[in-house]
This record gives C-alpha cells, structure tokens and sequence, in this order.
C-alpha cells in the first residue's frame, strides 16, 4: 500500500515539530526516518499511527485519506524500543493479542500465532512469559505480534536501540528478512546512519522538522542534498573544509590554504566562478597518499593513527585545519610524519558556503 503525507505540519504550541512534509512511500518498501533526536522522526510515526492529528496537511494510504481515522482502525503494526509486550502474558498470548481484539476465532488465533513465531523464528519459546526471555527474543516477539494481525504499515520506532552491538546486528537482519518474506510496508525509525544505510530501500533524512533528503541510501551517500546530508552519513565522517575555486590556466578547486588546485570537474565549471568561495566535502576514503605536487589537494602532519579493520585512520593538521583519511596499512605512515593527500577523481562534493547546498 503507498503512503503518501501531504504538506503534513504538526505543532505542539510554538515548537513546529514537522515543517510541510511532502512524501510517498512506496508498497512494499522498507523506509528509513533518520535524522538527530527532536528532528521530527517519532511525532511522524505518530501522525502515521494516527495517534496524533496533525494541524494542516493530508496522509493518505493508498487512496484513502486517513486524518479522520482511528488508530486501531489504520490497519498498522508497531513495534517499540522497550518491546511493550504485556507481562503477565505468555509469548503466544502476547502474539494472539490483535486478533484477539478482533475477536478472531480460538484455532485460528492459535494458527497464526504459530506461524508468526517460527517467521521470527521463536517457535520454542511460545509458552514462556517476557520476563523469561532475553532482549532479542522479546523484540521478535513485539515483531510477531506486530505482524499478527496482518497490518498493511509495519511501524518500528528504534526497535534496536536496547540491544547490544551483536543482538543489534543480527536483529537487524532478521527484520530485513522478515520485511522481504511478508512484503510489508515499513517505516522504521533510528538515529543511526550505519543501520539506515544498511537495512533501507529508501531514506527519509530530517532536520528541526524539515525534509533534507529522500532516495535510495547509496545515491544518499555519494550525492548528498546538503551539508548537513553529508555531514550526517559516514563514519568515519565526512571532512568539510571551506575552499575556493580558482583558474590557473584550469578551473580548479583550491583547499584550504593549498598552493595547488584540484581540477574542477564538469558538472561544476558554470555553478562556480573564478573566486567563488564554497565548502568542499571529502569522504575519508576518497584520498590517496601521494608523492607528486601536482596531484597533491591537502599537506598536513600525522596526529593520529589507528586501525580500523583493514584500514588506518589517519589524521593530519596543517595550521589548524584537521583532515581524515583512509590509507592502506602498507603505507607504513607513521605519527609525525608529512604526508601529502589527493582526492580521488569526482569524489570532492562541493557545497554553497553560506546555504550548504550541493551544487
Ligand atoms: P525525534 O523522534 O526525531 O527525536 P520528535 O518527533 O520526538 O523527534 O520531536 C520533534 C520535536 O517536537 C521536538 O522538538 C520535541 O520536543 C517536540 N515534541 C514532540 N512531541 C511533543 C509533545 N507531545 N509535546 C510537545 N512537544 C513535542
């Protein structure tokens, strides 16, 4: 089923917790609101939810407007970060629980309970109570019991935050499994770039309420909207560094206090005139070490090393100015030394100085 929010703004007295939203969500999609905390991403599961109204601005799903309609009759899933499974419940009663209310039969309660249990693969586990239970069972069970009642939105709000870093993963993956095994439209809410890069179809990234971007995570990576877009995915993040453009013969762009210039591609020559001061972004893998000036984009001195998997992390300083780079272990950089960076051809982002739009 498509979603589609229309214009939706949503106040809470003055603070203006969502700003015009305008998007649709694709059937069978599995969405990602990302954005830091107080950006908007709960109050627009919520509005979703239909547990808030909002103050101007149409959801429809599929073709049906939904503002005047009751939760419990959105036909809606959802699942929370401290699971909320009811405690004096057992799992099965715990996952029969929305047919219950609907007032569906015994067996068939019983049926489907079973079948959501071995989708979440818990199958074992249907006669104990939550307690009883470690922290990720018990959010496939707040899964199963989402799920039980057929909904035609799936809601996630931070599902993962209370598991450790493995549960995290592995929990991860099973509700990406289990996304694609039931063809559910899901929406599902983190303040981790890591996890929405790595479970999504689409992002919805925001900030104090305003839209910032919304596509696929990879295009989201290499050709963000904005600053804040870049700044926000990657880690180790992004380096913005203010730069200005120059015509030394060839339109470039000069970093920093550099004496040379990377030659400007393109997609870039008309948006940035001659002195054009801008912001340039580059990815921490997105350099190389090099020993020739004319390819060199940033010198600096090695601050720090560390190793990150089968890379090191390096930082290098010239005059206040700090970079991150990816290198090869082999490079055999070690602290103090000077080295010298080029950037990897049409991977330097450029962005407005004062707006942080991406030209
Ligand atoms: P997120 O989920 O991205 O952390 P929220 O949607 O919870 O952000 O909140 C967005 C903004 O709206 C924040 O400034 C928050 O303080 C405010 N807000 C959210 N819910 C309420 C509420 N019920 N009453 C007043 N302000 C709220």
């Amino acid at each position: 089923m498509k979603i589609t929010m229309k214009e939706v703004t949503m106040k809470f007295n003055d603070v203006t917790a969502l700003d015009q939203l305008s998007v649709d969500f694709e059937p069978g999609n599995l969405i990602s609101l990302l954005g830091p905390s107080g950006c908007g991403k709960s109050t627009t599961l919520f509005l979703l939810a239909g547990l808030h109204q909002p103050t101007a601005g149409e959801i429809y799903f599929g073709s049906q407007l939904m503002n005047q309609v009751r939760p419990e009759n959105r036909g809606i899933g959802m699942v929370f970060q401290n699971y909320a499974l009811y405690p004096h419940m057992t799992v099965q009663e715990n996952i029969e629980f929305p047919l219950k209310i609907k007032k569906a039969p015994e067996k068939e309660r019983a049926r489907r309970a079973m079948d959501m249990a071995e989708l979440v693969k818990i199958g074992e586990l249907l006669k104990r109570k939550p307690r009883q239970l470690s922290g990720g069972q018990q959010q496939r069970v707040a899964i199963a019991r989402a799920l039980a009642g057929s909904p035609k939105l799936l809601l996630l709000d931070e599902p993962l935050s209370n598991l450790d870093a493995r549960l995290r993963l592995e929990t991860r993956e099973e509700i990406r499994r289990i996304q694609r095994e039931t063809g559910v439209t899901t929406i599902f809410v983190t303040h981790d770039q890591e996890e929405a890069m790595s479970i999504s179809d689409k992002i919805l990234i925001m900030n104090a309420g305003h839209q910032q971007q919304f596509c696929p995570p990879q295009e989201m990576y290499e050709k963000p909207a904005n600053a804040f877009v870049a700044a926000f995915l990657g880690n180790p993040p992004i380096n913005l560094m203010e730069a200005v453009c120059t015509d030394a013969g060839m339109p470039g762009i000069r970093l920093h206090t550099m004496e040379h210039a990377v030659p400007l591609t393109d997609v870039f020559r008309e948006a940035l005139p001659t002195g054009q001061r801008c912001q340039a972004g580059i990815r921490p893998e997105d350099w190389f070490v090099t020993n020739d000036t004319a390819h060199t984009a940033f010198t600096g001195k090695v601050i720090h090393k560390e190793t990150i998997g089968r890379d090191t992390l390096i930082r290098i300083e010239r005059d206040g100015v700090f970079v991150r780079a990816l290198v090869q272990p082999q490079a055999n950089i070690l602290l103090g030394d000077s080295i010298s960076l080029g950037v990897q051809s049409g991977k330097m982002k450029l962005f407005h100085i004062d707006t942080g739009k991406a030209y």
